[in-house]
């Protein structure tokens, strides 16, 4: 399978979860287990050409994609949660949203100092959500080897922001 060959099995639904947002919906990708396994074997031999040594995926949806990463490559995972989640001491980060903001926690004891992450997510849209968990992630520190994404939104930006912030950027498909 090519990437090209993974794009029809990203569902596409307007208006969700509001007008006007084209949401890319990557559970129907999940849902084909072909599919799956080929997502996470080409993002896993990313990793392994940036020379990653940990995985981070941004809850949850990151989750998904990173942890089945991690296993196959037998790297550490690290979660990058929702706050309240961690039940030690967190390192966080506040970061804008559309209307107001959220934060992100990491367990600062998952991170091994100077170690090689490579940050997962399903999709980078504006970069907010992986400009936060990178920071959170070098805070914590980590060096960020790359973001990896499933699906890049590049008319809105992410890709862009997150190069200027010295984070090298990869994805499988896009949305132009
Ligand atoms: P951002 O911080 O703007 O890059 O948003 C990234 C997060 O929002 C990711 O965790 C995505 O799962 C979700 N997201 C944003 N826009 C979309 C979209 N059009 N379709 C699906 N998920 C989206």
């Amino acid at each position: 399978m090519t990437p090209e060959d993974l794009k029809p099995l990203v569902r596409t639904i307007p208006d969700f979860p509001k007008p006007g947002i084209l949401f890319r919906d990557v559970t129907t990708l999940m849902g084909h287990g072909e599919g799956f396994a080929a997502a996470v074997g080409m993002m896993a031999d990313k990793v392994q050409a940036c020379e990653g040594q940990a995985i981070a995926g941004i809850e949850a949806r990151g989750f998904i994609f990173g942890a089945a990463i991690a296993a196959k490559l037998a790297m550490p995972f690290i979660p990058v949660r929702k706050p309240g989640k961690l039940p030690v001491p967190v390192l966080a980060i506040d970061y804008a949203l559309e209307y107001g903001t959220d934060t992100l926690e990491v367990d600062p004891g998952a991170v091994v100092d100077g170690s090689r992450i490579v940050l997962i997510d399903d999709l980078l849209a504006t970069g907010g959500t992986a400009l936060a968990a990178c920071e959170l992630l070098r805070r914590a520190g980590g060096v960020v080897a790359e973001a990896l994404f499933l699906v890049d939104l590049p008319d809105l930006g992410g890709a862009e922001r997150l190069r200027r912030a010295g984070v090298a950027v990869e994805a499988l498909l896009d949305y132009p």
